[in-house]
């Protein structure tokens, strides 16, 4: 039996978590959730999966929950704030983490379940992108096994030979990161200067949390996405191309010395990801419908349109000047991001922020979890002013 920590419970990705968990109940079982503010979604989980803790984030509503889960007579214990998400992620109740909590927000108790020793389940790509180092320092050091949750990276993972330590050996030529394109693929940058939220949030393929959502509309998410392929798999920035693939069904592919090309292919939903990392070496049933390849009759490829859609040649400079610069650019894209969807930010000021963050805030050398963090509050302030400056 796995004892699961699910952090980011109330979350898209907690969601689907949870839902092969409920599907192998002799094999896995939500010991931990966690939270931020959504107390009512998390005292639902707690009666549903009735773990042994729930941690909400946010202090101010520890008591709400604790009254909610007395009210419907749950057993579960109840903690609050960060440090008990990252105590939990490393404590006796879970030997398997997954990392599901949104931003910057995700890193310490990421860090802390690597550090554990812990089986880590990452989705909370934010945390890899901006202490990537410092991660894999982590895992070696904790012994744990990391299996990416995101869908490219989890397809890449399963393209490459079980120990895939060093690229070279393995004879990987390239990485071939898919991209949807996000719903205004094939528009022309004047059309996106009135994007609102609710248009940048409607993905054509996935459903997703709205940072996430927003973040491949500009394709962040595939710029941080590269980034997390560098670290996870020990890729150079020119092994890494990202290929636009409409109507994700092929995950990512990694190409080979001898010209062979292995892909994932599957239906777009986080069940499949998610099955695998829990069960992995193992295979389970995920509740995903089985590709109709009949149906889909076509699969498309074209090249990014990276004059229009900036960000992604902004993590490529960002991984290329190393240290702190993906910690500012993660920072910036955040609160750049946060503005656009409370609407005080057009959409195409998104790159232009986290550009001028990058100018303003000089990357440092990568050293320790104090320098990033303040590397990271330090791009936060700038990204901020730069809007106030700017744009709102
Ligand atoms: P959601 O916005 O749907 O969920 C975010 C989760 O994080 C919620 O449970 C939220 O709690 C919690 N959370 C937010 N802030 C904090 C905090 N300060 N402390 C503790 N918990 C917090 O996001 P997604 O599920 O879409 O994404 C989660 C992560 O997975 C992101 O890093 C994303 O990039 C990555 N990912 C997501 C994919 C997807 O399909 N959704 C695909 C691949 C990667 P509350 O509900 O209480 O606010």
């Amino acid at each position: 039996m796995k004892n699961v920590a699910v952090l980011g419970a109330t979350g898209s990705i907690g969601a689907s978590a949870l839902d092969v968990i409920a599907r192998h109940p002799d094999r896995f079982r939500a010991s931990v959730l966690g939270a931020h503010r959504r107390v009512e979604e998390l005292a639902a989980l707690c009666a549903r999966f009735r773990p042994d803790l729930a941690i909400i984030a946010d202090a101010a509503l520890e008591r709400s929950l604790r009254e909610k889960l007395a009210a419907a007579g749950v057993p579960t214990r109840v903690a609050s704030g960060s440090d008990a998400l990252r105590e939990a992620a490393a404590g006796p109740l879970c030997d398997t983490v997954v990392a599901a909590i949104v931003g910057a927000a995700g890193l310490e108790s990421t860090l802390a379940g690597a550090r554990a020793g812990k089986h880590v389940l990452l989705a909370n790509k934010e945390a890899v992108v901006m202490a990537g180092a410092l991660l894999l320092d982590a895992l070696r050091s904790g012994g744990g096994r990391l299996v990416p949750i995101d869908s490219e990276h989890n397809a890449i993972f399963q393209c490459l030979p079980p120990e895939h330590r060093d690229l070279a050996a393995c004879g990987v030529r390239r990485i071939l990161l898919t991209a949807s394109g996000g719903p205004f693929r094939g528009k022309r940058r004047e059309e996106l200067a009135t994007i609102t939220p609710q248009q940048a949030c409607a993905h054509p393929n996935w459903v997703m949390g709205r940072k996430i959502s927003v973040d491949s509309a500009t394709l962040m998410n595939k710029g941080l996405e590269v980034i997390e392929a560098h670290w996870l798999f020990g890729a150079a920035p020119a092994q890494i191309d990202v290929v636009v693939h409409p109507q994700s069904i092929v995950h990512s592919m990694v190409e080979y010395a001898d010209g062979s090309v292995l892909a994932q292919l599957g239906n777009p939903d986080m069940r499949t990801a998610l099955a695998h990392a829990l069960a992995w070496p193992e295979r389970v049933d995920a509740g995903v419908a089985p590709l109709d390849m009949f149906k889909i009759g076509r699969l498309d490829f074209e090249a990014p349109d990276r004059a229009t859609f900036r960000c992604l040649d902004l993590a490529y400079a960002a991984l290329s000047a190393g240290g702190t610069a993906p910690t500012v650019l993660n920072a910036a894209n955040e609160i750049a991001v946060a503005a656009f969807l409370e609407g005080t930010l057009p959409f195409l000021a998104i790159a232009e922020v986290i550009e001028e963050t990058l100018t303003a805030v000089p990357a440092e050398p990568q050293t320790t979890l104090d320098a990033l963090i303040y590397a990271d509050l330090t791009a936060r302030r700038e990204a901020q002013r730069i809007m106030r400056r700017a744009f709102c």
